[in-house]
């Protein structure tokens, strides 16, 4: 007889929780057969301006310029190009100049919102493992800041700035920050901010109940993984989002989503998978 039943992962974090909502089927095929996705370039881009940004601003204020944003950029990009990931996007040289520069724009983008060495930062790249609404969470924070005595949780964004509507996602992971940091650091923080760079950014304030409205919806999505987990019950969720899915062509109701779009006309033309239908 076949064991179709998967294990349950020991924790969520905000990405694993927001990708399963998205699509249970896509979470199958990478959390649980561990099938790899391809690189994204937008992806390494913000993680390389991430990268930068974590040293930056773990130096003393008054170090905190864009000379030496520019100095950390140099030191650090041998290791991040010879990464596999980033390997495996087999850039030509003026391909690699564009990676570059859009990362260079996106560390630049944090001086647009504000000057980091006028920021009193109390910790980067802060991981958080705890429990929340009963879920196993681990997660890890860009940026603590403390304003007049009071913390502040700050996650850099490098993509764009999303419409009102498709904001309240993104608004309750870094909810789901300032609630494991307010346990583990025994202290509520007063603001969070999701930092868009070069662009804008959203500042919340944390109250209890955003908290608990974020830690409500983690607790679901948790019981949704268990219970897909028992029964290999993971439901595909077809969309728009199926044309950027690597996984498609393992997925009947993926691949009828293609063609249905194809054929209305509503599948973007650059999106990675419309060459399948094209
Ligand atoms: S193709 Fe679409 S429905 Fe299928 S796994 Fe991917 S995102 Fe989900």
């Amino acid at each position: 007889m076949i064991d179709l039943m998967a294990e349950t992962p020991s924790h969520l974090s905000p990405s694993s929780a927001a990708a399963f909502d998205q699509c249970p089927r896509r979470w199958r095929f990478k959390y649980i057969d561990r099938q790899p996705e391809p690189s994204h370039q937008a992806a390494l881009v913000g993680s390389f301006a991430h990268r930068v940004l974590e040293f930056l601003c773990g130096l003393p204020a008054r170090h905190r310029t864009t000379e030496q944003a520019k100095a950390l950029a140099k030191e650090l990009w041998t290791d991040f190009a010879d990464d596999p990931d980033y390997q495996a996007l087999e850039l030509g040289e003026a391909e690699a100049r564009a990676f570059r520069w859009q990362a260079w724009l996106s560390i630049m983008g944090l001086w647009d919102l504000e000057d980091p060495a006028r920021v009193d930062v109390v910790s980067t790249e802060q991981k958080v493992t705890v429990e929340l609404g009963g879920v196993p969470f681990v997660g890890v924070i860009d940026r603590v800041d403390r304003c007049a005595d009071r913390l502040v949780v700050s996650d850099y964004k490098s993509g764009t700035l999303p419409g009102v509507r498709w904001r309240s996602d993104k608004i309750q992971q870094v909810m789901l920050y300032a609630a494991a940091l307010a346990r583990t650091a025994d202290e509520q923080p007063e603001r969070a901010r999701l930092l868009y760079l070069g662009q804008r950014i959203l500042d919340v304030a944390v109250t209890d109940r955003r908290i608990e409205e974020a830690e409500g919806q983690l607790s679901e999505t948790w019981t949704a993984v268990s219970d897909a987990c028992s029964t290999d019950g993971f439901e595909a969720k077809p969309s728009v989002l199926c044309g950027w899915c690597p996984f498609v062509s393992q997925c009947p109701e993926g691949t009828a989503e293609l063609a249905r779009r194809s054929t209305e006309g509503t599948l973007p033309a650059h999106a990675p998978a419309a060459a399948l239908v094209a």
